[in-house]
């Protein structure tokens, strides 16, 4: 198959109990400028009971909307299933790029359908770009964050999985036409799991999260982390936390902040305690406001602080909640 039988840049929407995720948005902005580019198609491929608001994906850019539809294969995160099915639409219709979300699912999912569809895979990219001969440029931090990978697949599709809250959302826009494809998904594939259950964890989405008060490894127990608990209740918030700090076991990885946790871009982010190495800064640099509390007036956290408090946390953290406890 030569490259010029390939055309179109192809998303992956991803849904939950049929809601659209965020990333799906993301993905057709980033998706959108990339095929303004190439002059082609932006194509949404989403798996889902008929009820999606599928017309949202065209609100949001793309031109056309593949949606298999199936109430009962698509109901449970059964990658197995989700794979066989995009890497059947996806060796039909032959989009020259893929993109997916690096969520849990999607780096999954991803790496299911590379195979399948032959496909190499880039994972976790920070930034798409197209070079001169039409090549999808993934690039992605390599090296702990020290250098950026420029990465180019020689095989169609071109696949990657984009990271979470990297990308602006595309522009809803209910103007614009699309036509949606609704087909028929493969029922032949067994899959060899077996999904009991889902069991919902206590919900902590800290990569939407508005406010996140972040700590450190400053924070030596469980007991320690209830004025940081604290502080994001007053303030509406999430506690996040440094790979330190979870990998003492005080707080779960669901918390982790930075590149090798989630990516968050709240308006306030406050830093307790946190040196601010480049695995962490990776995570949060994008946020609105920054705060950082440090008693080492060195720390590099204070680079990327709008506001520097050198302190001790345990002083400084109390003092805030009496005082937005007063008001
Ligand atoms: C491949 C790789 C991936 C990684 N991924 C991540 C990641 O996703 N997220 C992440 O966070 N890290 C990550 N790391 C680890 C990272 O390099 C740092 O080791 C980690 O971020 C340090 O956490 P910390 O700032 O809590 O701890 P420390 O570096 O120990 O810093 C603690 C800070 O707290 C300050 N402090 C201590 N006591 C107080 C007090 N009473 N009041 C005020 N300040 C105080 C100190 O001055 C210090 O600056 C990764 C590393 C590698 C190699």
């Amino acid at each position: 198959m030569t490259e010029k039988q390939y055309s179109g840049v192809l998303i992956f929407a991803q849904q939950k109990n049929k809601k659209i995720h965020k990333i799906s948005y993301e993905l057709l902005g980033k998706g959108r400028l990339l095929a303004d580019e190439l002059k082609c198609n932006l194509i949404a491929l989403i798996m889902g009971p008929e009820e999606i608001d599928v017309q949202e994906l065209i609100y949001r850019g793309a031109d056309k909307v593949y949606h298999i539809s199936d109430e009962e294969i698509f109901n449970m995160p059964d990658e197995v299933l989700y794979a066989e099915n995009a890497a059947h639409l996806i060796d039909e219709i032959k989009p020259e790029i893929c993109l997916f979300g690096a969520t849990t699912f999607g780096r999954s999912l991803a790496p299911r359908v590379a195979a399948l569809t032959g496909a190499g895979l880039t994972a976790d990219c920070t930034d798409l770009k197209i070079d001169d001969d039409r090549k999808l440029i993934q690039i992605r931090p390599a090296f702990s964050e020290n250098i950026l990978a420029h990465i180019k697949s020689d095989v169609y599709p071109q696949m990657s999985t984009v990271r979470y809250r990297e990308f602006n959302e595309a522009i809803r826009d209910e103007n614009r036409k699309g036509e949606v494809i609704v087909a028929e998904p493969v029922k032949l594939v067994q899959s060899s799991v077996e999904i009991l259950e889902e069991i919902e964890k206590d919900s902590i989405n800290i990569a939407d999260a508005n406010v996140v008060i972040a700590a450190g490894s400053s924070v030596k127990s469980s007991q320690d982390l209830n004025m940081i608990k604290e502080l994001a209740e007053l303030l509406g918030g999430e506690i996040g936390a440094s790979r330190a700090l979870v990998e003492s076991g005080i707080i779960s990885k669901e918390h982790q902040v930075g590149y090798s946790g989630n990516r968050v871009k709240p308006a306030v982010y406050i830093a307790c305690g946190i040196s601010g190495a480049p695995q962490h800064i990776a995570g949060m640099k994008e946020s609105g406001i920054i705060i950082a509390i440090n008693n080492d007036p060195s720390a590099p956290i204070f680079n990327v602080a709008d506001y520097s408090i050198v302190g001790d946390m345990y002083k400084i953290v109390p003092e805030i909640i009496n005082a937005l406890r007063d008001k």
